[in-house]
């Protein structure tokens, strides 16, 4: 048969098993071309044999590789989009068996919309064309479900460098899709949580302000009376009477003071900071001047001529606090001594430590001193309102600095401020 062929049209070509002498068998490729003399009358064939036994091994044992992938889809189309070939993996997928989709066109596999939209022409375009196509979408199985796949094709190349076909490879990442949108829908709650949650604190905060402002009147009303009752009918008063007057007057300074503060706090966030240069030594000795403390009363160290940028106002505010903390916050029976220390920290921040022998903080309550309200002793032992601390790390933190806590229990507390540094050698 093969000399027949070769003769009628020249030439014959086969892939196929050859018997060596010894019998064992060889992958034969074989080119039977006839040979003519000058008048054209066939006088024999000559006959190329080559040894192909090892590619067909390497052939067989990619192809079985692809066809035993489970997890991915492997299949070749050709060059109008056909399926020619098709793995394990695309069977599980797809849900078509080799049988069922190979010889149909691949556009099977993509949702109506996607098809009539022309779709799968556009990715075998784009492939020829880039040399490669990727994409991620909605594809149907056999039984009508859709998966979420990514997709890869890449052209099949003739020796002439036409495109005969194209390899697919297609995975369901269904999974990774949906937890990834899943991921998306909680930072969207997340994101309209966070907003309502600015929101309700922003009107909590506008409340809080107003009230506060509201009770200023009533409050000075209180006082006033009380004031016009001592002066009045102050003499005509037994021990008893006066005792209640003192303790309206006391509660009525307690008030005010929580007005006060609560109303410096709420301030803190909406005034516009204005940040320049501020002297540090000297804001503290004005601090120290202003509160009962008095200038010598604080022992300085470190290098107090820095200079660091922040608001005034707010700055003496922090020291305030935290330095009548200081003076607050010891045993009975003990002299304070309160020191201030100002020193260089890491990126070009400035630390400056109020350090005090008071009675400390336990390290479980480091944290939430600082929120408004927290106190941890009763009224009587220590009076307060429970706002200055969170006035301080408001404050700072405004001011574009961070704060902190040391303490050894029984033994004193470190409150540290860190602000950025003004540039060295300038004048304020
Ligand atoms: P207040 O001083 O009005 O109570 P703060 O907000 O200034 O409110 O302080 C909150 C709490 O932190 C205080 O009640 C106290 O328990 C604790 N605290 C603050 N400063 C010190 C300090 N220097 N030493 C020990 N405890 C402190």
């Amino acid at each position: 048969m093969e000399l027949r062929v070769a003769s009628e049209v020249g030439r014959f070509e086969d892939e196929g098993w050859r018997v060596r002498k010894d019998g064992s068998r060889f992958w034969a490729n074989v080119v039977i071309t006839a040979i003519r003399n000058k008048e054209g009358r066939l006088v024999g064939f000559g006959k190329i044999t080559r040894d192909l036994t090892e590619r067909r091994i390497a052939e067989q044992r990619y192809r079985m590789l692809v066809e035993g992938v489970k997890d991915y889809a492997i299949y070749s189309l050709d060059k109008d989009g056909t399926v020619t070939s098709w793995n394990a993996g695309a069977q599980r997928i797809k849900g078509y068996t080799a049988d069922e989709i190979v010889g149909k066109h691949f556009s099977n596999f993509y949702t109506a919309e996607d098809a009539e939209a022309g779709m799968p022409a556009r990715v075998l375009d784009t492939a020829r064309k880039e040399g490669h196509f990727e994409g991620e979408g909605w594809r149907v199985r056999k039984d009508g479900s859709r998966f979420w796949s990514s997709v890869v094709v890449t052209p099949i190349h003739d020796d002439e460098g036409n495109v005969t076909g194209f390899s697919k490879v297609t995975r369901d990442i269904t999974d990774r899709k949906k937890l990834m949108d899943d991921l998306q829908q909680h930072a969207h709650e997340l994101e309209v949580q966070m907003a309502e949650r600015e929101r309700t604190n922003a009107e909590l905060e506008a409340f809080s302000y107003s009230v506060s402002h509201d009770l200023r009147a009533p409050l000075r009303a209180i006082e006033g009376f009380a004031s016009a009752l001592e002066e009045d009918y102050g003499p005509q008063f037994d021990e008893t009477a006066k005792d209640y007057l003192n303790q309206i007057r006391s509660a009525s300074i307690r008030m005010s003071r929580l007005v006060q503060d609560l109303l410096a706090y709420g301030r803190l966030s909406r005034i516009e900071l204005v940040m320049r240069q501020v002297d540090i030594q000297a804001t503290l000795e004005s601090v120290a001047r202003e509160s009962n403390v008095g200038a010598s009363a604080l022992i300085f160290e470190g290098d107090m001529y820095r200079k660091v940028i922040a608001h005034e106002p707010t700055l003496i505010q922090v020291f305030a606090n935290l330095i009548s903390n200081a003076f607050k916050f010891q045993k009975r029976g003990t002299k304070a001594i309160v020191v201030v220390r100002t020193e260089k920290a890491e990126e070009g921040l400035v630390r400056i430590s109020v350090i005090d022998n008071g009675i400390g903080i336990a390290p479980q309550h480091r944290e939430k001193i600082f929120k408004v309200f927290e106190r941890l002793h009763g009224m009587d032992e220590f009076p307060g309102t429970g706002i200055g601390l969170a006035i301080v790390k408001r404050g700072v933190e405004r001011m574009g600095g961070r704060v902190g806590v040391d303490s050894v229990p029984g033994h004193g507390s470190t409150f540290w401020v860190e602000l950025p540094a003004a540039p060295e050698g300038q004048a304020s």
